[in-house]
């Protein structure tokens, strides 16, 4: 396939054999398409001819997904090396200035963004991780210059553009994605997505948003426990005589649901939210249990919220009873698998 003037080399979306067997095993057989700016994945497209590469992402998270690389910088045809930029302006109205000699690239780089979008909401994009730091590519927190001085910060302008094109996508900046939780929080999103996508694609009907619904209870109880109530109101009132999924009353139910699905899930799953998932599951085995498995059970959750051990042990251990016991509300619960256990996102304290 030929390649599009100045867009990043499709080689670096990785190796198909190593990204694809079990990452389509878990999402269903769909890919999971996530975008990246390219000089994470180690293309020497920095305006110094340099990469950021980010072996976590290339080489762990690399082998869930199917990275499309982009660079605004070098596809909209500033050249590399080319001479380093800046925000210059104001946070309303930032303009994409070389430093040194004060050259406007603002007028070619909005149009080049308008058409690499269209481009991208072809690629079924499940997410997108961001560099820091650039006045092109950072997500958030990029200095605007004013005379030379600092005149307020924003969103680089590829960034700013893609988040208000694609509001529901999750995205994250590298430096962010360094911290455990919120690597979690960014990798969970991205899974959900792409169910969301699969479910869709399947017809979206009133009966499965139901069941959408259903396997993810708990893990919206993780996150924010009113919006698992709040959601179901949403997904009980759902149109369920129409008969298409096209129709417009059940797909205003769909978008106000995930709408309030992404909000919730972008509440921080304490500590303290998780044990009262934990309980909440092991409220369903109190009868099977014998006294020496409920005690054995209770101590290893309050040494989860002791921060003794991570999240990953309470959760083996129930699955273990989920399996034994098959209860079938729990066996469909994404909470005790919301992605692939290889990449040990529960394995801190
Ligand atoms: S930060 Fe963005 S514009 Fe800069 S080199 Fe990386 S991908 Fe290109």
């Amino acid at each position: 396939m030929r390649r599009r003037k100045g867009e990043s080399d499709p080689k670096a979306r990785g190796s198909a054999a190593a990204q694809g067997a079990l990452g389509a095993r878990i999402a269903g057989g769909a890919r999971i398409a996530l975008g990246i700016s390219a000089c994470l994945l180690g293309q020497e497209v920095r305006y110094d001819g340099g990469h950021k590469l980010d072996r976590y992402l290339r080489d762990t998270l690399g082998r869930f997904v199917t990275w499309v690389p982009v660079c605004p910088e070098a596809e909209c045809g500033l050249g590399i090396p080319r001479e380093a930029m800046h925000l210059a302006g104001t946070p309303a109205h930032p303009r994409l200035v070389t430093v040194k000699t004060g050259v406007d690239h603002t007028a070619r780089m909005l149009a080049w963004i308008q058409k690499r979008l269209d481009r991208l909401a072809q690629e079924d994009l499940c997410g997108f991780v961001f560099k820091t730091r650039s006045p092109s590519s950072g997500m958030r927190g990029i200095t605007v210059y004013k005379n030379g001085q600092p005149a307020g910060t924003t969103q680089g302008l590829f960034a700013g553009a893609f988040m208000r094109r694609f509001p529901l996508l999750p995205v994250e900046d590298e430096g962010r994605l360094n911290d455990p939780g919120l690597r979690e929080s960014f990798i969970e999103k991205v899974f959900v997505f792409r169910r969301w996508k699969d479910y869709l694609a399947e017809g979206g009907t009133a009966a499965g948003l139901v069941r959408f619904h259903t396997m993810h209870k708990l893990l919206i109880m993780a996150h924010d426990p009113q919006a698992v109530s709040a959601l179901g109101r949403i997904v009980a009132g759902a149109p369920r005589r129409e008969r298409t999924a096209a129709s417009r009353g059940l797909a205003a139910a769909r978008d106000a649901y995930f709408t309030g699905l992404m909000a919730a899930l972008s509440r921080e799953a304490t500590a303290r939210k998780n044990v009262n998932v934990l309980q909440h599951i092991m409220g369903y085995f109190k009868k099977s249990l014998n006294a020496e498995e409920k005690v054995e059970l209770l101590q290893v959750i309050r040494e989860y919220h002791q921060a003794q051990v991570p999240l990953i042990v309470p959760v083996v251990l129930l699955r273990h009873y989920v399996r034994r016991f098959r209860d079938p509300y729990l066996t469909q619960q994404v909470y005790l698998e919301p992605h692939p256990v290889e990449l040990a996102l529960r394995n801190h304290v």
